[in-house]
């Protein structure tokens, strides 16, 4: 699916992605959290991409193994170790059953709750992977997947958190995008333009 050329566009797009947008995400954690996600999120992915070339060398489950250490050395707060978790799962997964991205990623999205004691809906970036990886496992187009992404993204904007910094603010967190949500569908968006 993915040789190491390949690898290596999508994770210096990500990352570009994630620092293009890392003031957008910081002005949505700064409504309903500590205004810190941006920073986690640029600092976690611009050492992913520093390191890229001993991380694409790797067959697709082991880079996505680094990625996640990397991320859980490097993000920092709520969202390190739940972005750290899905790459490390995915990883995992995919070493344990070749090929089988659709079982791989739910098996992460599933670590990520079990990880956050979280689930679907609770105003979190599970509000944005869950939807993603229910439509890649029912064979949706890359379009309709990113559209999903985007729509969820969005949809946390009317929801209470009930996990998280901002689940503190109770009914005030509702009206504001969710942080990690949004990054969740900046990463599955860069994704998807370096795929087929
Ligand atoms: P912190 O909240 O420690 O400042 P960040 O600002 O980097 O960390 O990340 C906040 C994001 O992490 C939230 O917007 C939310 O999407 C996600 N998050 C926080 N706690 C959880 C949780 N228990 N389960 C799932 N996602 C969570
Ligand atoms: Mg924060």
């Amino acid at each position: 699916m993915m040789d190491e050329t390949n690898l290596r566009t999508t994770i210096l797009t990500v990352a570009a992605a994630v620092a293009a947008h890392a003031d957008e995400l910081t002005a949505l954690d700064s409504a309903i959290g500590d205004g810190d996600h941006g920073a986690n999120m640029k600092r976690g992915f611009d050492a992913v991409a520093a390191d890229v070339d001993a991380i694409a060398s790797n067959e697709l489950p082991e880079a996505l193994i680094k990625i996640g250490t990397k991320l859980v050395m490097t993000v920092g707060g709520a969202s390190g170790p739940l972005y750290g978790t899905l790459f490390l799962t995915l990883g995992k997964q995919l070493a344990a059953r070749p090929g089988d991205y659709a079982g791989a990623l739910l098996q992460a999205v599933d670590a990520v709750a079990a990880r956050g004691k979280s689930e679907l809906g609770q105003k979190t970036m599970l509000d944005v992977l869950y939807p993603v990886a229910h439509a890649f496992r029912d064979g949706k187009s890359k379009s309709e997947i990113l559209a999903v992404a985007e729509r969820e993204a969005a949809a946390t904007k009317d929801r209470r958190a009930i996990r998280g910094r901002a689940s503190f603010l109770g009914e005030r967190s509702v009206g504001h995008i969710d942080p990690g949500a949004r990054s969740s569908a900046l990463i599955v968006e860069a994704i998807g333009e370096t795929l087929p």
